[in-house]
């Protein structure tokens, strides 16, 4: 900082009219922000010291100078140069990093590979950190056929198609079982006929087609958004499919086979995953999670093939629009949750008419000449469907990337690639994502990852991704929300004899009134250790089961203790209130279904 230092009353931190940045300037004290406002104007002030940019600039640029200031044996020591794999005892990454923009004679600063929820916000958040970064992504189609657009899994083929396709379902159901008890759709006639409370509706007449062009219109319109962002935020974009040739060169290949090469200091593989086919002969009729959302047909009656949370939740948006479904289970459901949370999540989705074949895989499909899949089962089984969709896992997608060319490999079991604090075997190379060996497979996570890295590679920081204690939900027709542990998994790792468990079932209220929808409950769970009253895990069924956690999943990340959640006044009436009024443990074996108000 040259020229004169403003009182620290006077200091300023204001938008320049056309880039994100901050300028630190120099204001009368009642000048408002706007009044300090236009960047022509600052540059042209006396007390204007320099650009600097962001907290996380200003930060950095701190950083730097003091660097330089430090004597040059003390700047220099590789022994106070802690490496990347390093953390500190609360499990902070404690790399230094090699600063802002190193110079180097690469293309970029950062080239992201795959433009999925982790590349995009890992590029997004370099670039105003002041690297030059491109993001490279290709969809290959899956091999049915479906295609889609940038912004990778969550926006295309995952989170965004799946929750509207799961409230189609909610939609449905709420038309069926509570509308004509809140009187909706009941006119005078059907009043003297049913008495004016006691009839359902059929389940309504649902059109896939209207439902498929709806979400895929709203697909293409965030594919677009995506792109013009990556403009604005001066990441350049390349739409070509890339694999390495060495640690800072990729060959790159677009739709018509032309290749070239991009070059780079850094680079962040983001490449996520893709369903794992089904093994038996015949497998490749089956259709998967990359082309249920953009079927061009009616699915028809279906075979979801796995009981992982992508197959529950397909067929409980299918079952819930109407559709015949069967469930093959080679075991158990949602593996890795909660047990008792997992098998109430199965009772209900029986309770709606989903068919649970358990103990079996697929052996052969075939097609009939009807166009329909006959599929035989491993107990001998058969019957026949309109589509077989596989969800039995997700593998890394790391088959072509060509690792081995710079030391880089996969484990065997998913192909994902092993990293400490995303940082992968090779230096200059890092993970984020679903591809990378251990983390948990959610958009929020690896956006989360990505930002981090970013500022710890070109913003200073020293702050490392925390895995533990994300919070969840399944979007089964009966929503399930988690956060920590499950009971097994924690029974499993504290014993039985060191926890307490506090339940309680209930009916959520907006459903209390709609005698068709007796074989829901709602329920929740509090894990806890009973030493220190700390809240190891929390599991709630019922509706809005999302947005319920959220707020707790903050709880926990605090280290709430059993005392916290009972001791917050709810807010009444909710479902998540019920948290706030556990005190039945399951040790006590009395009942734990919720009185009154
Ligand atoms: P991705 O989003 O998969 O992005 C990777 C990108 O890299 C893709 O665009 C791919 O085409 C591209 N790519 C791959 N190889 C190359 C290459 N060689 N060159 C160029 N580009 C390449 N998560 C939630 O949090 N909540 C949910 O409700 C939820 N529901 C889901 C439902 C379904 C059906 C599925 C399948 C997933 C769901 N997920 C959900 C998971 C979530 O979608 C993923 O965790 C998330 O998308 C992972 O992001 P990513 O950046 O790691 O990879």
């Amino acid at each position: 900082i040259a020229g004169r230092a403003p009182a620290p009353g006077n200091l300023r931190a204001t938008s320049h009219a056309s880039s994100p940045f901050c300028w630190l300037s120099a204001a009368p004290a009642s000048a408002s922000a706007a009044d300090v406002g236009g960047g022509a104007d600052v540059a042209g002030s006396d007390d204007v010291v320099e650009f600097i940019g962001g907290c996380d600039d200003t930060l950095e640029w701190c950083r730097r100078l003091c660097e330089q200031q430090r004597p040059s044996s003390s700047s220099s020591s590789s022994s106070q140069r802690r490496g990347p794999h390093d953390a500190d005892d609360e499990g902070r990454a404690t790399m230094v990093p090699d600063g802002h923009v190193p110079s180097h004679p690469y293309d970029y600063d950062l080239l992201v590979l795959g433009g999925g929820s982790g590349g995009l916000a890992a590029s997004k958040e370099a670039s105003r950190l002041g690297a030059r970064v491109a993001v490279l992504d290709y969809v290959r189609p899956s091999p049915a056929g479906s295609k889609w657009g940038l912004g990778g899994t969550c926006v295309n083929v995952g989170c965004i198609p799946k929750k509207l396709m799961h409230n189609a379902a909610l939609l449905a159901e709420a038309h069926a079982h509570d509308a004509p008890h809140y009187g909706v759709g009941v006119t005078s006639e059907m009043e003297g006929a049913f008495g004016g409370v006691s009839a359902d509706n059929d389940a309504p007449h649902h059109s896939w087609e209207t439902l498929r062009s709806n979400v895929q219109n709203h697909i293409r319109s965030l594919n677009f958004k995506y792109r013009v962002d990556l403009r604005e935020r001066e990441v350049t974009y390349i739409n070509q499919l890339g694999s390495f040739l060495d640690a800072h060169t990729l060959e790159t290949v677009n739709a018509k086979g032309d290749k070239s090469r991009v070059t780079f200091s850094r680079c962040i593989v983001a490449v996520g995953g893709r369903p794992t086919p089904i093994d038996c002969p015949g497998g490749e009729l089956a259709i998967s999670s990359d082309d249920i959302f953009s079927l061009d047909r009616d699915p028809g009656r279906v075979l979801c093939v796995g009981a992982s949370y992508i197959s529950l939740e397909c067929a409980g948006f299918l079952r819930g629009i109407g559709r015949d479904v069967t469930v093959a289970v080679r075991s158990i459901l949602l593996r890795g949750f909660d047990r008792e949370c997992a098998d109430m999540i199965g009772e209900h989705m029986r309770g709606m008419g989903v068919n649970f074949v358990e103990g079996v895989v697929p052996a052969r499909l075939e097609k009939t000449d009807g166009g329909r899949i006959r599929v035989t089962f491993s107990n001998g089984d058969v019957d026949e469907y309109d589509t077989v969709l596989g969800a039995i896992g997700r593998t890394g997608d790391t088959a072509r990337l060509g690792l081995d060319r710079v030391g880089i490999s996969t484990n065997p079991k998913n192909c994902k690639i092993p990293a400490v604090h995303e940082q992968t075997s090779t230096p200059n190379v890092y993970v984020i994502g679903d591809v990378m060996d251990g983390c948990p497979e959610l958009t929020p996570v690896a956006i989360h990852a990505g930002r981090m890295l970013a500022r710890r590679l070109f913003g200073g920081s020293d702050r490392a991704m925390d895995y533990r204690n994300v919070c969840t939900t399944v979007f089964t027709p009966l929503e399930y929300g988690t956060v920590g542990y499950s009971e097994d998994g924690a029974t499993a790792e504290f014993g039985k004899e060191n926890l307490v468990v506090y339940h309680k079932y209930f009916v959520p209220l907006e459903w209390s009134i709609s005698p068709s929808r007796g074989h829901t409950q709602g329920f929740c769970k509090a894990v806890v250790e009973k030493r220190t009253d700390r809240v190891l895990g929390l599991h709630y069924l019922g509706p809005n089961a999302g947005e319920v956690m959220q707020g707790f999943g903050t709880a926990m990340k605090l280290g709430c203790t059993f005392e916290d959640i009972v001791g917050t006044v709810g807010i009444h009436p909710t479902t998540a209130e019920e948290f706030t009024t556990l005190s039945i443990t399951k040790a006590s074996g009395e009942s734990a279904a919720a009185g009154g108000c």
